[in-house]
């Protein structure tokens, strides 16, 4: 028996949640689930959108799976996201991104690693209200975190026979912050076999829609991180199979990219893949292989017999894509 926490989220949440713990259940892994409410709901009632006793509860099981929780935009509390990172110190986030057989898209053996900074840069919310019509927000980074990131990013490779490392910045017009990133690559890359690779976000962002093929690891700073790794799950067939691990040197979350979906919340539509598929790598973590190849293997039989949610092509419901799985695991 594992003790696992489970974030349930908000929006697509708690369906793609419950869709999830289905499937592993039928996969026969034992696990006890601490559940974890988080977010807008919580503030009524706790007075504050992440407490302690959600920190509390990974920090005790050293391991979570977390469905999204809304961040209100332009006003209102900060991202329960990225303060669970960095509560954590879960520095890396690591979106693996390659095309899912059966799951038809306009690019064929697209295989990236996004390897994100998940602590600072203009995540850290350090922002000021000069006056009325002007605001600011710091770009934190510091050579510590660069040199961790790209550390992590070139010890991957390494791990799983990658052939090099993409640091992706606009080092060109940031130059003592994203100057800084770069330099911390350039200088982690010395200690590996593994090839550096130098690209500036903009045409990076061109290049991948032109020829995704090219690239191998990219390794980059918070925010180009997480657009970018929208722009990945687009090659691949969009955010709902699109998955993701925040790893620190002493807990790992699982979530998927993409965010609570408030527009198809509560209708029976999401896709739980992308869901799924990070579970999928948290059963791996907690060393229960075998049955995270057998859901992958049912997953991918399951899309290869047309079975799809509407989000990429298909007609089926989440429910009824959740019991197409079950029945092949
Ligand atoms: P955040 O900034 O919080 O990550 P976001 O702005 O990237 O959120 P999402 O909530 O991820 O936005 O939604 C973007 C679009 O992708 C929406 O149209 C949403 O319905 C769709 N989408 C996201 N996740 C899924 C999913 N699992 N299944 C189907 N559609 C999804």
């Amino acid at each position: 028996m594992h003790n696992l926490t489970l974030i349930k989220g908000d929006g697509i949440g708690p369906e793609i949640s419950e869709a999830v713990l289905k499937i592993i259940e039928a996969s026969g892994v034992k696990i006890n689930w601490d559940i974890q409410t988080a977010g807008a709901e919580v503030i009524e009632k706790e007075g504050v959108p992440l407490p302690d006793r959600v920190i509390e509860s990974v920090k005790k099981n050293k391991a979570a799976l977390k469905s999204p929780v809304t961040t209100p935009i332009g006003k209102g509390f900060r991202s329960v996201n990225v303060q669970l990172r960095k509560e954590l110190d879960l520095y890396a986030n690591l979106r693996p991104c390659y095309n899912i057989p059966g799951v038809k898209t306009r690019y064929d053996n697209v295989d990236i690693v996004v390897v994100r900074e998940n602590t600072e840069d203009l995540y850290a919310g350090i922002e000021r209200q000069v006056d009325n019509d002007t605001a600011e927000s710091i770009k934190r980074i510091t050579r510590s975190a660069s040199e961790r990131i790209a550390k992590f990013a070139f010890d991957y490779a390494v791990k799983n026979k990658r052939k090099f490392v993409t640091v992706v910045t606009k080092a060109n017009i940031c130059k003592l912050s994203d100057g800084l990133f770069l330099e911390s690559a350039r200088k982690i890359a010395e200690n590996y076999d593994i090839p550096l690779k130098e690209i500036l976000v903009d045409n990076c962002c061109m290049q991948l829609v032109q020829n995704p093929n090219q690239f191998d690891v990219l390794l980059l700073p918070n925010l180009y991180g997480d657009i970018v790794s929208d722009l990945c799950a687009g090659l691949i067939g969009g955010l709902g199979i699109a998955q993701g691990a925040n790893i620190g040197k002493d807990y790992a979350v699982f979530e998927p990219v993409h965010g609570s979906a408030p527009d198809i919340a509560g209708q029976d539509k999401a896709n739980p893949t992308a869901m799924l598929m990070s579970a999928i790598e948290m059963l791996n973590f907690i060393g229960e292989v075998e049955a995270g190849n057998a859901i992958r293997k049912a997953l991918f039989k399951t899309f290869e017999d047309g079975i799809k949610t509407v989000d990429i092509g298909g007609s089926y419901s989440c429910s009824e894509f959740t019991k197409a799985i079950i029945s092949r695991l």
